[in-house]
């Protein structure tokens, strides 16, 4: 039978961003509830080796640090529900969700924090090669590919900007892009042309990753000239998808307002959308930095302003009456 949940403080993903606004809000004592959504953790829980997060002087798994960050919350107050919100009503407060097996949500204030997805190219290897030479993140898994070749699909800001940053691991960076320009902004193309470390090939799309003998990992990059259809192969230890990330909003078309790719858009440099008392943090609303540490500050700042938003309005009612 469906169940209704009050909360002062819904918060709808499980990733940093979603578990940072439950930590905070719990022991600000909102009693949040965080809906956990299809893929518990967030996109941290399909990466392995994490060196990035601070605080931890060895290699972390993805995985284990959302279980510590969950348990965490947990352990403060949180209420975790395994659920997937399907519909939500922002018109009015308290703002109300329903999830998928019909229970309600019932809550003052409502964090955002679905995430984002990284696209893929659908091609043969790329699953089964995932975490083995294949990643869509050169910030998360460059370092392991320290001296060896790399190459980095796509043309826009995020593939040229992958290209650079592993130019600090690599001497052997390759940019393969399906047209014969970028679409990246020009100053950050003058930088790719300047480097010597990058090479670009023009006018080809990947038609498969090949993997080696046995359990050995990626080995190289089956080709396809987009104008001519000619094949050819690149060896390569890593390559990495950069052809844009999809932020998880479709709940919210229509009721809050987002750019021409799908992301939130809030108030500069706060979590603050256009609906008082709704936040959104996290990489649903970031694209320019996506990383787990930026999205668990931007939950630590949906909660604070969450909190004096509802004390803000406890101090207007109280003077009004
Ligand atoms: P974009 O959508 O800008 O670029 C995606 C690139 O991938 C394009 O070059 C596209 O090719 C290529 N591509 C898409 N699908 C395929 C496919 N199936 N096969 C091969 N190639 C494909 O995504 P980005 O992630 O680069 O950027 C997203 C947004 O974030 C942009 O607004 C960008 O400006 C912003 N951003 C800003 C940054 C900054 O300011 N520092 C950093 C990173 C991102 P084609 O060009 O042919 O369409």
């Amino acid at each position: 039978m469906p169940a209704t949940h009050e909360t002062r403080m819904l918060i709808i993903g499980s990733g940093p961003a979603g578990l940072t606004a439950a930590i905070y809000a719990a022991r600000a004592g909102m009693q949040p509830i965080v809906v956990q959504g299809m893929q518990p953790g967030g996109q941290l829980t399909i990466t392995t080796d994490v060196e990035n997060y601070p605080g931890f002087r060895d290699v972390i798994q993805g995985p284990w640090l959302m279980e510590e960050m969950q348990a965490q919350a947990e352990h403060v107050g949180t209420r975790m529900i395994w659920d997937q919100i399907v519909d939500v009503d922002l018109s009015q407060r308290p703002f109300r969700a329903v999830g998928d097996g019909g229970d309600t949500y019932v809550a003052d204030t409502l964090v955002i924090a679905t995430g984002a997805q990284a696209k893929w190219l659908g091609v043969p290897g790329e699953v089964e090669l995932g975490g083995k030479g294949v990643s869509a993140c050169a910030t998360c898994d460059g370092f392991f590919y320290r001296g060896k070749k790399v190459v980095v699909i796509g043309g826009g800001n995020t593939a040229v900007e992958e290209a650079l940053y592993l130019t600090n691991h690599s001497e052997d960076v390759t940019l393969i892009h399906r047209r014969d320009s970028l679409r990246a902004e020009k100053i950050l193309q003058d930088r790719l042309h300047a480097n010597p470390r990058i090479s670009v090939i023009w006018n080809k799309r990947v038609d498969r990753f090949v993997g080696g003998e046995g359990a050995a990992g990626l080995v190289g990059v089956d080709l396809i000239d987009t104008v001519t259809g000619e094949a050819s192969h690149i060896a390569t230890d890593g390559a990495f998808v950069a052809i844009g990330h999809k932020p998880s909003t479709e709940l919210f078309v229509g009721k809050l307002a987002m750019d021409s790719e799908g992301y939130l858009l809030v108030e500069a440099g706060t979590p603050k959308t256009a609906i008082p008392g709704v936040f959104a943090a996290g990489d649903v609303a970031d694209k320019i930095y996506r990383q787990a540490v930026t999205a668990a500050g931007l939950g630590c700042m949906a909660a604070l302003d969450a909190e004096r938003f509802l004390a803000h309005e406890a101090f207007a009612s109280a003077s009004a009456a």
